[in-house]
């Protein structure tokens, strides 16, 4: 039984279908953004006049979106100060955060103020590098076997063909992974600054196609799933995806009644009994919301979003230390950010990360330093609103916009 809407169409019926315009030169000039915007106005029979009004270069668009039509806006807010001492990112920052949860400022920054009150959190870069996971089908599993070893007795010409590619992507190592008689090769580069997917799937595929003619290798799909790239995954613990961060900081307990509005011994406890709900459902890690802080300062820095999906797992601790401070830490192991490629040069994107101090060489760790320790600040908060019940008290004093009710 057939599960379409409706049957086939007709070649003729077909023609008539109404595409989006193709525009010469993929038609980003402001002119050609401003004749598709009034073509969809047409088809759709609705006014598009705020998403017409932008200020990003239409021009910058390109290699970002196809068919553009104009911008999203998002409230951007800032929140801070935040100090930190990291190996990259060291002093006080205030962090752009776009969102449209209300609440969720206020309480990043009630995190940033405890953390900076504290003196600072200590963060820390522990692996940086991106993966690509190519899958080749071998005949019988000593087949998959000898190829694995072909692949790995070659990995110095396999490196100079990769990195011929480019010239900031380094091809790190290459990990054999046997499936039956399929074996998945993990490609690991360095990707400097950029996030480097398009850099290292290049550089990945042109060295598939090499291990194909030079290594008698067989068919392959350059993805295998095993990246989990925009996705979450078990083996995003380990590291490999991505940068991962570690982001601490001591908190006396006196600091944590007063900001908190939590005992430290409750704030623990709070953790305990969450830790619990999360082993119930199969969380991978344990975070309380990581995904609001970086969504918000992904979309504020020009970041893939996407990533968030990858970004977001990770470990949260809290500890009671013996004089009764509070030791809390934030472990990311799948941090994909970026300070160059991707949105990163458009006109906002650009704005905010000048506001951290996150460009030029070297600028993608410290922004990975403070991604993490903003992570640790909405950790604290949340953590703090739960225990002491201010937690709907909060989100109804900043975070509510019932419609009016129609009479
Ligand atoms: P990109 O915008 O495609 O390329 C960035 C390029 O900037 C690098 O390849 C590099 O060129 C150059 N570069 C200049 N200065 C650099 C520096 N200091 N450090 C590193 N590179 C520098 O960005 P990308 O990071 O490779 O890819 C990210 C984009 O890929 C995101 O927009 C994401 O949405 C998209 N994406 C792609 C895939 C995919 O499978 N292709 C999957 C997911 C997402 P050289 O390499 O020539 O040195």
């Amino acid at each position: 039984m057939s599960e379409s809407v409706s049957p086939p169409l007709r070649l003729r019926e077909a023609r008539r279908i109404r595409l989006v315009p193709r525009l010469k030169d993929q038609g980003y000039a402001p002119e050609d953004v401003d004749k598709r915007r009034r073509w969809v106005e047409e088809q759709t029979d609705c006014r598009l006049d705020q998403v017409g009004a932008y200020s990003i270069s239409s021009e910058a668009m390109r290699g970002n979106i196809e068919n553009p039509i104009g911008a999203v806006q998002m409230p951007l807010a800032v929140a801070g100060p935040l100090l930190l001492a990291g190996e990259h990112a060291e002093g006080t920052f205030y962090v752009p955060l776009a969102t449209t949860e209300g609440a969720l400022v206020r309480s990043y920054e009630r995190g940033m103020v405890a953390i900076t009150r504290a003196g600072g959190a200590s963060v820390r870069v522990w692996v940086d590098e991106n993966r690509v996971s190519p899958v080749f089908f071998l005949d019988d599993v000593a087949a998959a076997h000898a190829f694995a070893q072909r692949v790995t007795d070659h990995l110095e010409d396999i490196r100079q063909v990769a990195e011929s590619t480019t010239s900031h992507g380094r091809l790190l190592g290459i990990e054999c992974l046997p499936v039956g008689r399929e074996v998945i090769l993990n490609f690991s580069y360095f990707t400097g600054d950029a996030q480097g997917m398009n850099m290292i799937v290049k550089a990945s595929e042109k060295a598939c196609r090499w291990i194909q003619q030079h290594l008698d290798g067989p068919r392959y799909y350059v993805f295998s799933g095993y990246n989990s790239e925009k996705r979450a995954s078990g083996s995003l613990l380990r590291g490999g995806k991505g940068k991962k961060v570690t982001a601490g900081v001591r908190l006396p307990k006196a600091l944590v009644k007063s900001v908190l509005h939590i005992s430290a011994e409750r704030l623990v406890e709070v953790w305990h009994h969450t830790v619990l709900g999360h082993l119930q459902t199969g969380a991978l890690g344990y975070n309380g919301h990581y995904a609001n802080g970086l969504t918000a300062l992904f979309i504020a820095c020009g970041q893939d979003v996407a990533n968030v999906a990858n970004a977001a797992v990770g470990i949260t601790n809290f500890e009671l230390l013996e004089d009764g401070d509070l030791y809390a830490s934030v472990t990311l192991p799948s941090l994909t950010v970026a300070t160059v490629g991707g949105g990163t040069s458009l006109g906002t994107s650009r704005e905010c990360l000048e506001m951290l101090g996150c460009t030029g060489n070297g600028s993608a760790l410290k922004f990975a330093e403070i991604a993490a320790a903003t992570v640790l600040a909405g950790e604290l908060s949340m953590g703090g609103a739960i225990g002491s019940g201010e937690f709907v008290e909060a989100h109804e004093l900043y975070g509510r916009n019932r419609p009016e009710a129609s009479s």
